[in-house]
């Protein structure tokens, strides 16, 4: 009788799909039985830890995992600690000696330590890449460097031609005959509940690798036509909305590059333009990469003697919507709604915590990273400096949104507006954007009550301005 061959592990992180799995692809094609599992690092875990908002995309998404699995013949293991130590047990307990994972660029020092450590234990570690177009590595200056300005960067990428062809998903999945005890993934708490502020989540979001196959078909059909002209204005809802899939790795950044192929209406530009989106992300991970203290310190230190003020009823005024200017409160009401919010609207509410209250850009970066679906390691603290000015390619700091003259020019009709504070939806399109502005009999008219109803501005824009310039010549 042959021997049995000893089982693999395939350790799932942010790559909860299928598809374009290379170390999945990779684990089954050694013909071993494959033991799949997740692991629920908490804080001490080498990546980023889950928000609040995230969980709930995560429990989801790890069912769906789960199902994807059962139906090819495998299943999908749960369990809590730090990685090292529960691989070593799932090792023990099993006979596996080889695990497979995906490269999750900002945790590459800890993967590869924790390749040491397993490597004396006797166990191989196997790790692919798939998270971004390409290993980070090789788009390189001339001089080997990282790059820190985003154009030269695309170049470099563009330069290396297209990323990958994705992978199919595996047809067949060998599982294993028995496991180790797993927790169960009902156990551990990530829905809310009391209260369940994920309620609305469900209408909106389908979670998993079919959900962010149908989003991406669909933003094929339907939105990349006009992406370029249309992307930066959010009553329209023509971006993909891809970015809670893409920070769970339910789609890979080169499946939505080579699915953009699949459309033509004979300008090309529009699939560049979103290729080049995919791209900010890469570029993202490489400054992450080479400064992994991207969400906590500034990149340039000039900003560290930044006279930021800290006043937590305006900054409760941000966060919940209240700040008197529309499209700021629209904007943080979508946060809040759908666990998401329009990139346009990311970079005014930005702006406006960090320059019209002078807030520190850090707590908005944990705010957003709480509340988010797609926060992203990567992504979302690069552009919180980006905003800030403290990044590496970053808008300058007396880059000052005025958030009344953005309203007007990104949402002239006022419909986006409209959808997120309901309050004002009676207002006419004059006024939508500055109803501090609008006479009384208008506001009568309306069922507005201002400072009553809907609040009055809580700075004034043009002295928030000045505040903030002074503030930022004293630092230089
Ligand atoms: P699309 O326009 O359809 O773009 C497709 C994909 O390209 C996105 O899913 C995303 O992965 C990438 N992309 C698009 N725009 C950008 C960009 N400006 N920078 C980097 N990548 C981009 N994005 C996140 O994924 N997670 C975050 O936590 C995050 N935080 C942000 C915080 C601030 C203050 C700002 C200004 C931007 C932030 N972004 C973040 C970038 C951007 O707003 C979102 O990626 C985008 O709005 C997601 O919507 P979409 O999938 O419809 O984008």
């Amino acid at each position: 009788m042959p021997a049995e061959i000893p089982p693999v592990i395939v350790w799932f992180r942010r790559d909860l799909r299928l598809a374009d799995n290379a170390a999945l692809s990779a684990a089954v094609e050694t013909g071993a039985p494959v033991i799949a599992l997740f692991i629920r690092e908490g804080s001490a875990g080498g990546g980023m830890p889950f928000g609040p908002a995230q969980a709930w995309w995560l429990h989801h998404s790890l069912l769906a995992l789960r199902q994807a699995l059962h139906d090819r013949g495998g299943d999908l293991l749960f369990f809590t600690g730090e990685a090292a130590t529960v691989l070593v047990q799932v090792v023990q307990q099993t006979g596996a000696s080889q695990i497979y994972l995906n490269r999750s660029y900002e945790r590459d020092d800890q993967d590869r330590e924790l390749a040491r450590r397993l490597k004396s234990a006797g166990i191989a570690v196997h790790a692919f890449h798939g998270q971004l177009l390409h290993d980070p590595s090789h788009v390189r200056t001339g001089a080997g460097k990282p790059f820190r300005v985003f154009t030269p960067f695309w170049k470099a990428l563009q330069a290396l031609g297209e990323p990958r062809e994705p992978l199919a998903a595996p047809d067949a999945i060998r599982g294993v005959s028995s496991t180790p005890p797993s927790e169960q993934l009902e156990e551990w708490g990530l829905l809310p509940t009391k209260p369940d502020w994920a309620a609305g989540f469900g209408d909106i979001w389908t979670p998993g690798e079919a959900g962010a196959r149908v989003r991406l078909e669909d933003f094929v059909e339907n939105g990349l036509s006009e992406y370029k002209s249309g992307r930066d204005f959010p009553a329209r809802d023509i971006t993909s909305r891809l970015s809670p899939h893409l920070a769970h790795g339910e789609v890979t950044p080169a499946q939505a590059w080579h699915a953009a192929s699949g459309f033509d209406n004979g300008d090309p530009g529009q699939i560049t333009h979103f290729r080049r989106e995919l791209a900010w992300r890469d570029f993202n991970y490489s400054l992450l990469i080479e400064f992994p203290r991207l969400a906590t310190d500034n990149w340039n230190t000039d900003f560290d003697g930044f006279a930021w003020s800290f006043d937590g009823a305006l900054y409760r005024a941000w966060r919940n919507g209240l700040t008197g200017y529309p499209i700021v409160d629209a904007g943080m009401r979508q946060l809040w709604r759908e666990g998401y919010m329009h990139n346009r609207l990311r970079m005014i509410t930005a702006s406006f915590l960090i320059k019209d209250l002078m807030i520190d850009w850090r707590k908005g970066e944990e705010w957003f990273r709480e509340t988010l679906l797609d926060a992203d390691p990567a992504n979302n603290a690069a552009s919180w400096q980006w905003v800030a000015g403290s990044g590496a390619d970053a808008s300058p700091f007396f880059r000052i949104f005025n958030p009344t003259l953005q309203g007007e020019k990104f949402d002239p009709d006022g419909d986006y507006v409209r959808r997120y504070v309901p309050e004002l939806c009676h207002l006419d399109r004059k006024y939508i954007h500055r109803p501090f502005e609008a006479p009384d009999h208008i506001l009568h008219k309306a069922g507005i009550a201002l400072g009553e109803s809907y609040p009055r501005p809580i700075v004034e824009h043009g002295t928030a301005r000045e505040r903030a310039l002074a503030a930022y010549k004293a630092t230089k």
